[in-house]
C-alpha cells in the first residue's frame, strides 16, 4: 500500500515503514521511493529487544514512541540527525538478560534500558533517586544532550562551554561521580543548576540543560499549535518567558487534580545562561534545518491513496 500526503504542496507519495507493517511500533511514512524498508528514526536502532518475549513488544513500542517524539522535535529545532554525523547517532535498547544494562552514551550511541519503559520500575526509581519526573522522553532528551556536545561542543565551543559549565577535566567524572553519591548536591544547587543530578559534573550539567532546553522548546512550540500560548516569538527571553508562564499555570492545573508539576525547575540567571548557550547552539546549525516539506510525514497527517 502507498499513502499520498494530503498536504496540497507537497502531495509525496509514501509508504509505511517497515517497523509499522511488522510490529505496529512505528507510524512514520518513509518516501516511497526510499530503498531503505525502515524510516529515518528506525533506520537509527543498533539493537532492539528480543520481541519473543510479548512484554519486551510493549515496552520497545513506548521506547520508539518516544524517540520519534523526540527526535522530531531535534530536528525540527534544527540539530543534525543523521547517522552520517560523526560520530553516528545510533541507539541500543537492551535488557538486563545478559547482566545489568546502564543507560548512557558513548560515542554516539545512546543505550537505554528497556525495564524503563516499565510504568512500575520507572516510578520506583524516580522515588528512590528524589527526582520530580522520570520519563522515557527525558532519558532521550538527556542522552541526547551528551551526543551534542561531542558533535557541537567538544572540539568547537569548549572555552565558552567551560565558562558557563565548568572545566569537565577537573575533578575528573570519576572523582566527581563518587563525590556526588557521598555528598549529594550542594544546599543551593538550585541556583546554579536545573537538577540535582547537574551538579554532579559539567557534562551531567549539560546533558541536564540540553533535556530542559527540549522541554521548553517542545511545550512552547505544542501549546503554540493547541492555541494555548499567545504568538509565539522564536528568539530565547520569548521562549523562555513563555516556557515559565505556560509552567506556572499547568502547574497549578495539575495540582488541582493532584499530578505533579509540568515545570518543576526555578530558572535562575545562571541557569537562564546555561540554557542561552544551548539555543545558540541549535541556531549555529540552523542552515541544516530541513525545508518544511523535507520533515518526515506521520500516520495521523496523510491520507491513503487509492
Ligand atoms: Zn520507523
Ligand atoms: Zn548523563
Amino acid at each position: 500500500g502507498q499513502y499520498l500526503c494530503d498536504v496540497p504542496s507537497c502531495r509525496s507519495v509514501l509508504k509505511r515503514c517497515n517497523n509499522d507493517v511488522a510490529h505496529g511500533a512505528c507510524n512514520c511514512l518513509p518516501d516511497a521511493s526510499s530503498g531503505e524498508p525502515l524510516c529515518i528514526y528506525c533506520g537509527l536502532n543498533q539493537v532492539i529487544p528480543s520481541l519473543d518475549a510479548e512484554a519486551n513488544l510493549a515496552k520497545w513500542r513506548k521506547l520508539e514512541a518516544a524517540k520519534r517524539r523526540t527526535l522530531y522535535t531535534v530536528r525540527a529545532l534544527g540539530f543534525p540527525v543523521a547517522a552520517a554525523s560523526d560520530p553516528p547517532l545510533r541507539f541500543a535498547f537492551l535488557t538486563d538478560i545478559n547482566g545489568p544494562v546502564t543507560t548512557g552514551h558513548e560515542n554516539g550511541l545512546i543505550t537505554i534500558n528497556v525495564r524503563e519503559a516499565d510504568d512500575v520500575e520507572r516510578e520506583r526509581t524516580r522515588v528512590q533517586m528524589g527526582e520530580p519526573q522520570r520519563t522515557l522522553v527525558g532519558h532521550f532528551r538527556h542522552e541526547l544532550g551528551h551526543f551534542y556536545w561531542d558533535l557541537l561542543v567538544k572540539n568547537q565551543r569548549l572555552d565558552e562551554f567551560r565558562s558557563l559549565f565548568g572545566n569537565e577535566l577537573d575533578p575528573s567524572y570519576d572523582v566527581a561521580m563518587r563525590r556526588y553519591y557521598d555528598q549529594g548536591p550542594p544546599s543551593d544547587w538550585n541556583e546554579q543548576f536545573v537538577s540535582e543530578y547537574a551538579s554532579m559534573h559539567p557534562w551531567e550539567d549539560f546533558a541536564e540543560t540540553f533535556n530542559t532546553y527540549l522541554d521548553m522548546a517542545s511545550i512552547v512550540s505544542t501549546a503554540a499549535q493547541q492555541q494555548i500560548a499567545t504568538t509565539l516569538h522564536d528568539d530565547f527571553e520569548s521562549l523562555l518567558l513563555a516556557y515559565c508562564e505556560i509552567g506556572s499555570a499547568v502547574n497549578e492545573l495539575n495540582r488541582e487534580m493532584g499530578l505533579k508539576d509540568l515545570v518543576p525547575e526555578i530558572i535562575h540567571p545562571t541557569v537562564a545562561a546555561k540554557l542561552r548557550f544551548v539555543d545558540e547552539l541549535r541556531r549555529q546549525t540552523d542552515e541544516a534545518r530541513p525545508h518544511p516539506l523535507d520533515a518526515p510525514h506521520f500516520a495521523d497527517i496523510v491520507a491513503a491513496a487509492d
